[in-house]
């Protein structure tokens, strides 16, 4: 299959923060690897930013290491790591203070796509909003790169909006939630609206329920004081699994367009009933073998954030009524596995008789690992006499369909980043969307700390707390397993 590389015009990229994690794990190697992709043009200028005192070559020799340690298979050719080297630059700048900006105006070129990636922690996002308009940055083909957190709550959200709007336009800001970036995650839409298959039976009538599950192995290690004011809910639910929500639950928009889909996500977020308090479990792990617990790890032994939660959702539209979404995720679980279940119903009627057992069809979708579609559907079992049934999975995993050219998945951050200097904004989110999942998950926040609320305990590398399991075994139902 040969992949077509949609052209893109010369731009700038200014990476805030062009030495932090982020910068060195995904942001230079998914630049690094469309480089050697063949998809930049040859004029192309990527410029570091941040407080430490470096020149073009100091940061040079520093994102040469990166790349060798994050994108090793690409990097081996000595030839194309220096290619992309002498089109990157570092400017050292001050976020809240006037060091570094002059020069850092002086580099870019006029009448270009610029993109600004805010890689920074969110407190200095209106320091840099500013600055760049003062400075002269900010013409119609500026964009700003947005990271997560954006916000704390719906307030807070609702000031980083109006700080940003005051500086820029709505289609000038670029909120990135790196799981839209997962080719699976577009996948979804591909299956759902491009095939007569699935579409007439995506609804309460043939869906018994939906499972979304973002289990992680590592801890908050790195984290710790960030990750003990949000908690799993903050951290993940409302922009993660949201999201993926949104993509399953949607509406057909009219068409791939960024508000056309982005409009349906909304509709979703706003159908969401609140969530009452038994449909919800907290958790937090415990340290077993020596390993040390949560709190141990943070360093707050009196800590009531979680590290885990499951609960239950529900749709209040005319598709989905009726049909429960659960959502989990968690941090040091048994296996890293990202995966959207969709349980359809039983058939109505079983004509091989009890015996013959019966099997519901299930639509896993994969993000990580092992990226793919597995559809669960039901046959006879061969070699038998009578009529027994057996599930058996019908595979699309996308790597060995479409060839080895195939095999590795684009990093979501590298089609991000893309589609930023593309002008798309289809995989971002809007400013109203992510004001209505702050909406959304406000008051189950406010609600436990009101009642001051203790995540039940669970075992790290167990599935998370047994309390999670009888929230589904209430329901006559169970959680698919946590597979790597
Ligand atoms: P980091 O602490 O490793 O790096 C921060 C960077 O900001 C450094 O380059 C530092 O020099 C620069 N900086 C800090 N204060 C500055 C100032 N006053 N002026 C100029 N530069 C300044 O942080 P990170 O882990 O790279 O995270 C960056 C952003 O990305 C944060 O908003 C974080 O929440 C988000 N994020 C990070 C990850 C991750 O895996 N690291 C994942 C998702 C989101």
């Amino acid at each position: 299959m040969v992949s077509r590389v949609i052209p893109v015009e010369p731009f700038d990229l200014v990476v805030f923060g062009g030495t932090g994690d982020l910068a060195q794990r995904k942001i230079l190697p998914a630049l690094f690897r469309r480089f050697c992709g063949g998809q930049w043009p040859e004029d192309v200028l990527v410029l570091g930013a941040a407080r430490k005192k470096l020149d073009d070559d100091g940061y040079r020799a520093l994102v040469a290491g990166w790349l060798k340690e994050h994108a090793p298979d690409r990097s081996a050719d000595c030839a194309a790591l220096d290619r992309f080297l002498s089109r990157v630059g570092y400017v050292p700048v001050e976020a809240q203070g006037d060091e570094g900006w002059p020069e850092l105006a002086a580099r870019l070129s006029r009448d270009r796509v610029r993109a600004f990636y805010f890689s920074v922690g969110p407190r200095l996002f209106g320091a840099l909003a500013e600055r760049i308009e003062a400075h002269g940055m900010a013409s119609d083909k500026t964009r700003i790169v947005v990271e997560k957190p954006f916000g704390h709550d719906l307030e807070s959200a609702r000031a980083l909006n109006a700080t940003l709007a005051g500086h820029f336009r709505e289609r000038q800001i670029y909120r990135i939630d790196h799981y839209l970036g997962k080719e699976t995650v577009q996948n979804l839409m591909a299956v759902r609206f491009g095939n007569m298959l699935f579409e007439p039976l995506w609804n309460s009538q043939y869906v018994d329920h939906i499972q979304i599950t973002v289990a992680e192995t590592v801890g908050v290690d790195g984290r710790e004081s960030y990750y003990d004011r949000a908690g799993a809910m903050r951290d993940m639910v409302q922009n993660h699994l949201m999201q993926l929500l949104c993509l399953i639950a949607m509406e057909p928009p009219a068409k791939f367009d960024p508000d056309a889909v982005r409009d349906e996500k909304l509709k979703v977020i706003r159908a969401l009933d609140p969530v009452l308090p038994h449909h919800i479990v907290r958790g937090q792990y415990v340290g077993v073998d020596g390993q040390p617990g949560y709190r141990e790890v943070v360093g707050n032994p009196r800590s009531s954030t979680e590290s885990y939660i499951a609960l239950r959702a529900h749709i209040s539209n005319w598709r989905w009524a009726g049909t429960p979404f659960y959502l989990r995720t968690g941090k040091r679980l048994v296996a890293r596995s990202s995966v959207i279940n969709v349980m359809f119903k039983d058939a109505p009627h079983s004509i091989f008789g009890a015996d013959a057992g019966r099997h519901a069809n299930v639509l896993s979708i994969r993000l990580q690992p092992n990226e793919g579609i597995t559809l669960k559907v039901t046959i006879k079992e061969p070699g038998q006499g009578g009529m027994r049934l057996v599930d058996v999975p019908l595979d699309m995993s996308f790597a060995e369909a479409l060839g080895p050219e195939n095999q590795v998945s684009p990093d979501a951050y590298e089609r991000l980043i893309m589609d930023v200097v593309r002008g798309n904004q289809t995989l971002f989110m809007r400013g109203d969307e992510v004001e209505a999942a702050w909406a959304w998950t406000d008051p189950i926040i406010a609600g436990w700390e009101s009642s001051g609320d203790v995540p039940k305990p669970y075992d790290c590398g167990s599935t998370g707390p047994g309390d999670a399991e009888l929230l589904m075994k209430r329901d006559g139902r169970n959680w698919q397993g946590i597979k790597p």
